[in-house]
């Protein structure tokens, strides 16, 4: 039997290799180390997952597609983006994972995503594999028809790689309702396939109720567990929330119907702190109607709220910090910062938002941290019950997408904190999350073979 420190080792030495095969994918990297660095105890316990390969093969995309994007403005002037899809992992179901539209996008990043999407999927128990996809487009300050037509060229290429059993993308950065609309119209028109090739889809049209709402929905219902866990509960906390998109509005939404208040939110210029809490109705118009900044926001509440340009959320007192914006968007100063004014609970909208030594910080100071691929699993998982209704052709109610992401969310919770009590770290969501997903995956690719 190996030993755990010899399991170490040969970790170490992995990742030492996949850093010298992954040069200047730094997103990428610090992902694979986040889950490598926490599975010794797994591979130590249970010697067939050191067979020679599996870990190689984890790190290693089944497939990676690149592409040119062309587009016209509206003035006639010809753009050119670059696209991806990277299709990590399928031995669990399709790849399944969001698009991302910014112009940070590189295959580092995707790479980064997809294979966090392999876990997390695993985590949500429902049959989908991991990958990820996007490209260096900013959709901001774009016409309605520039977005079309760049949709319309990114789906021309990408849909030779999808479909409704091999590859369904979702939303993410910079790609909401609109966007999918014109994705899938397109690949309808190509394919002349009406299939549930996307998720995220208006709701007139074979769109999940609830799908919307799900992830920031999801990533209060985990803060809940990991609350109730310590016998405490969200009523009357305040909340630190950062981002103001998809995932930062229902995430302040679920927290005012749990009793909690959210006092901030935030885009890429800067934060608002609102005294009397966010008022919700105003965030949707700016963010969802006008596709306006959150300075807009300031202006329009009065007294109680205030734009802090170029400021990071972290900074406001909070019992609870719901990062939902973006990776590594909270560091070390900003989990000093928060553990000094008495947060008690992390957990993470966004995609790797703590940076690794802001997550060891927490955890020192024995709070309850939640990582993304457990906490933000909700996303996926309507996603998956929108693609279980549209092969039904049918569509359930609200109440019951709701019941069932409740129901789902719990179990990611109890799972992540069984199996980090089994592996001698209670407590540990993070380790908890790796390795039970691990474990999903690596069973179901050693019954399948070496592929
Ligand atoms: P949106 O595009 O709807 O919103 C993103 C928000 O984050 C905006 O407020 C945006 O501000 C801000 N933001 C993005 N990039 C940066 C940056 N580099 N610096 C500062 N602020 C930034 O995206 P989502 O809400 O869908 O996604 C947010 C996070 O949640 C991402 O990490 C995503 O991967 C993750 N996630 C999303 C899921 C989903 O279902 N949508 C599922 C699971 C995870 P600005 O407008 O100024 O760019």
């Amino acid at each position: 039997m190996t030993t755990r420190s010899e399991t170490k080792t040969t970790l170490a030495q992995l990742l030492t290799e996949i850093e010298d095969r992954n040069p200047a994918q730094p997103e990428f990297l610090q992902a694979v180390h986040e889950v490598l660095e926490t599975l010794a105890p797994v591979i130590a316990a249970r010697p067939e997952y050191a067979e020679p390969g599996l870990i190689e093969r984890l790190c290693e995309p089944e497939r990676q597609v690149m592409f040119r994007v062309p587009w016209q403005d509206d003035r006639g002037r010809v753009h050119v983006n670059r696209g991806f899809r990277v299709e990590f992992n399928s031995a669990l179901g399709p790849y399944k994972g969001g698009l991302r539209f910014h112009p940070s996008v590189n295959l580092g990043v995707i790479k980064f995503l997809g294979f966090e999407q392999i876990f997390k999927n695993a985590l949500t128990g429902l049959g989908i594999g991991g990958g990820k996809g996007g490209s260096d487009f900013q959709p901001h300050g774009r016409s309605d028809a520039e977005v079309m037509r760049f949709c319309q060229s990114f789906m021309t290429e990408l849909y030779r790689h999808i479909g409704e059993h091999t590859d369904v993308p979702a939303g993410d950065i910079g790609v909401g309702g609109r966007e999918i609309g014109y994705l899938f119209g397109q690949y309808r028109r190509i394919t002349n396939r009406w299939e549930s090739v996307l998720t995220g889809k208006g709701q007139g049209w074979g769109g999940s109720l609830i799908r919307p709402e799900a992830t920031g929905y999801g990533n209060v219902l985990f803060a809940a567990a990991m609350l109730r866990q310590r016998g405490e509960d969200l009523e009357g906390r305040t909340a630190v929330v950062s981002g103001s998109g998809n995932v930062a509005i229902y995430t302040i939404e679920k927290l005012a119907a749990l009793g909690a208040n959210a006092v901030t939110c935030s885009d890429s210029s800067g934060y608002v702190v609102d005294e009397k809490g966010i008022d919700l109705d105003l965030l949707k118009q700016i963010k969802e109607v006008e596709r306006g900044r959150v300075d807009t926001y300031a202006e329009r509440r009065g007294a109680s709220a205030r734009f802090v340009p170029g400021g990071r959320v972290w900074e406001v007192p909070a019992d609870i910090a719901l990062p939902s914006a973006t990776q590594n968007e909270l560091n070390s100063d900003d989990a000093a910062t928060l553990i000094g004014n008495g947060v008690k609970v992390v957990s993470e909208g966004a995609n790797m938002p703590t940076t690794p030594d802001a997550v060891d910080l927490f955890q020192q100071a024995g709070i309850a941290f939640g990582p993304g691929k457990a906490a933000n699993a909700g996303g996926v998982a309507v996603s998956a019950l929108e693609m279980a209704q549209n092969h039904a052709r049918t569509s359930w109610t609200a109440d019951r997408v709701e019941e069932e992401l409740t129901h789902i969310m719990n179990d990611i919770h109890t799972t992540c904190h069984e199996t980090a009590e089994r592996y001698g770290a209670p407590g540990d969501y993070v380790t908890g999350a790796n390795i039970a997903g691990f474990e999903r995956v690596a069973d179901a690719m050693l019954a399948q073979g070496v592929i």
